[in-house]
């Protein structure tokens, strides 16, 4: 038998394509020769404060007990987000990062012969988890780059188990309100498991997006995701949770690595959760940020998507990758999106005031070149 070992994977790896992350700063030093501090890099949509001061405090109180395994159960994290989400302790799952409760997902509900249904232009990690464990992705198409809901309804079938939907949706910054996750929920059949994926809930003002929390007592099969790594500032330490029944939170339990999430991880997240004044500063931040992008857009004459996120889909109206180049040439690192089906735009990351500057005067540069 022949060792093709790329044959030999499972047909749904075959066919999947390896998560694309954003430039790393020092990568493009690196090519480019230059001074890693003069590089802008609004390419993951991290939050561009840094790390709150009280996370990286805890951290260094914990370095004491590295030689320690982490707390398994996660306690001190789990009681504070049950309290904060006012749910039982024993509906919260933690994960390496909010990826992690995806691929939990899928490893306890997806097999071969089973679907998972999600949108066009939706996070790459939905085809990854869902295809890495042989089940079929569905892909629904688009409106408006958003979430078709209706479609999405339409395409669940007796094999569906699992629906992924965004809110907002990354990379589009897209998003639906509180009537149309309604009447999604009230029409999904109860054999499949709704993950609404809210990596970005906390720049919403209130009221703008529908909290999902409000609808965990409703709707036994959905399950709520968050993360630290984009309002809360943690992306490196990879942190994130999942809210659901208490009866979906054990079967995660089942197939969860016993010490998914390490040490520093839960002691910096129970400090960045207690840090109300950073979570104001990040979302202030954001709306400033979001303002003078699009102030900048517009005068440059182009368009782009409306967001919700801490980051906006660019549209530049014509094939995005040569103005990529240009601006990683001004040592500026933004997101290309031909891997979403979005060849021509580039997903910008708000920064701060200094880098959206930076930003948009490259930018300008790099047009003008044509
Ligand atoms: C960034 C992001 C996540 C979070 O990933 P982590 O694993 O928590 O860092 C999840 N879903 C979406 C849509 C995202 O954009």
């Amino acid at each position: 038998m022949s060792g093709d070992f790329l044959a030999l994977a499972q047909p749904g790896v075959q066919q999947l394509s390896p998560y694309v992350p954003g430039k790393p700063v020092d990568e493009l030093a690196r090519e480019l020769d230059l001074d890693p501090a003069m590089i802008v890099k609004l390419a993951s949509n991290e939050n561009p404060l840094g790390a709150s001061p009280k996370a990286l405090e805890a951290i260094r109180a914990e370095l004491a007990e590295l030689t320690r395994y982490p707390d398994g159960n996660g306690f001190a994290l789990k009681s504070l987000l049950a309290e904060q989400c006012a749910v039982q302790l024993d509906q919260v799952t933690l994960g390496n990062g909010s990826n992690d409760i995806l691929e939990l997902v899928a490893r306890a509900y997806l097999a071969p012969g089973l679907n998972a249904v999600f949108s066009e232009h939706a996070f790459a990690v939905y085809p990854i988890v869902t295809q890495a464990v042989g089940a079929q992705a569905r892909v629904v198409p688009a409106k408006d780059w958003g979430h078709d809901l209706p479609a999405m309804l339409e395409a669940i079938d007796s094999n569906t188990r699992v629906v992924f939907i965004a809110n907002p949706n990354n990379p589009t910054g897209t998003w639906f309100g509180v009537d149309a996750l309604n009447e999604f929920l009230q029409d999904v059949p109860e054999h499949v498991l709704v993950v609404l994926d809210e990596a970005y809930i906390e720049y919403a003002e209130g009221g703008e997006l529908p909290d999902g929390l409000e609808f965990l007592s409703a709707y036994p099969n959905l399950l709520v995701s968050r993360t630290f790594s984009k309002a809360y500032g943690l992306a490196a330490l990879r942190v994130g949770y999942g809210l659901s029944t208490a009866v979906v939170a054990d079967v995660l339990n089942r197939v969860r690595q016993p010490f998914n999430v390490n040490s520093l991880a839960l002691a910096a997240a129970c400090a960045a959760l207690k840090d109300t004044d950073y979570l104001a500063q990040s979302r202030r931040l954001n709306e400033v940020g979001m303002q003078q992008l699009q102030d900048g857009f517009r005068e440059l004459g182009l368009g782009w998507i409306a967001s919700k996120g801490n980051f906006i889909a660019l549209d530049l109206g014509q094939v995005a990758a040569p103005v990529y180049q240009g601006l990683l040439r001004e040592g500026v690192i933004v997101r290309p999106v031909a891997n979403y089906g979005m060849p021509n735009h580039l997903r910008i990351t708000i920064g701060l005031p200094a880098e959206n500057t930076r930003l948009l005067e490259a930018l300008t540069k790099v047009l003008a070149r044509g």
